[in-house]
């Protein structure tokens, strides 16, 4: 598609996308500006982060560490926030922590560490990912939530690291507003000891509505912005 197309396509989305989010925060009796978008850019090619960027777009998502390298260092020079939403192994933590200014998927102290040792000289954000699903699910990623007291410790025990909240994905084949309203009690738990750590991070292009209902103050949208992906996930 030539860029004219896409850019006006982008927009086009982007508006749809923005109008949703107000329309969810004010009818959630809540202020306007209060939920940011961060921007799902995995599987799409820098290109289009950087009509992103002239769009007015600051956050953007990733979930795959080589890609998501691969893009950040081809849009340097442009005023990005680029968040790490991924599953994260350990061994390629450090790196992540590079360019990352957000990781939104920390569930184990392994992380932590190498997390601290890659953001040498910078500050990254960090949010605890916290698991939605039943303790016996597959491939589960995120946190049990009776483990988040001791990550938050680590977290705050860390040098170059800033805890600022938590992250969710509602669980497949379950209600959203179910599970993000059980999400809203897990958080309401941990803002008790983490006062300052405000940030949620819930909702994508499917579940925006339920998420902002249940409080979240950020939400990532990939496919309602950028169009279906290619691949599965
Ligand atoms: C891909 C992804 C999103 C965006 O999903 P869409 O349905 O395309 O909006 C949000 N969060 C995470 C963790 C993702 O991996």
């Amino acid at each position: 598609m030539p860029g004219e197309a896409r850019w006006a396509e982008l927009a086009a989305n982007l508006a749809d996308v923005r109008e949703r989010i107000a329309a969810a925060t004010a009818a959630a009796g809540r202020p306007t500006g209060d939920v940011e978008l961060v921007v799902v850019t995995k599987f799409f090619p820098a290109s289009d982060v950087r009509l992103l960027a002239g769009l007015g777009v600051v956050d953007v998502g990733e979930n795959r560490h080589q890609e998501a390298e691969a893009k950040a260092a081809d849009c340097t020079g442009l005023d990005l926030r680029w968040h790490y939403i991924g599953g994260l192994q350990s061994n390629k933590a450090a790196a992540v922590a590079a360019y990352a200014d957000v990781v939104e998927s920390v569930d184990r102290l392994k992380l932590v560490d190498a997390l601290d040792k890659g953001a040498a000289g910078r500050a990254v954000d960090v949010l605890l990912q916290v698991s939605l699903d039943p303790p016996d699910r597959e491939g589960r990623a995120g946190a049990d939530p009776v483990d988040l007291p001791e990550l938050a410790a680590a977290v705050d025990g860390a040098t170059h690291l800033r805890l600022r909240g938590l992250m969710a994905v509602a669980p497949l084949g379950e209600d959203p507003a179910a599970a993000f309203e059980r999400l809203a009690g897990i958080r309401n738990d941990f803002l008790v000891a983490h006062p300052d750590a405000t940030v949620l991070s819930a909702g994508m292009s499917g579940d925006l509505e339920q998420a902002i209902a249940a409080g979240a103050t950020h939400v990532r949208v990939g496919s309602a912005v950028l169009g279906t992906r290619r691949t599965l996930k």
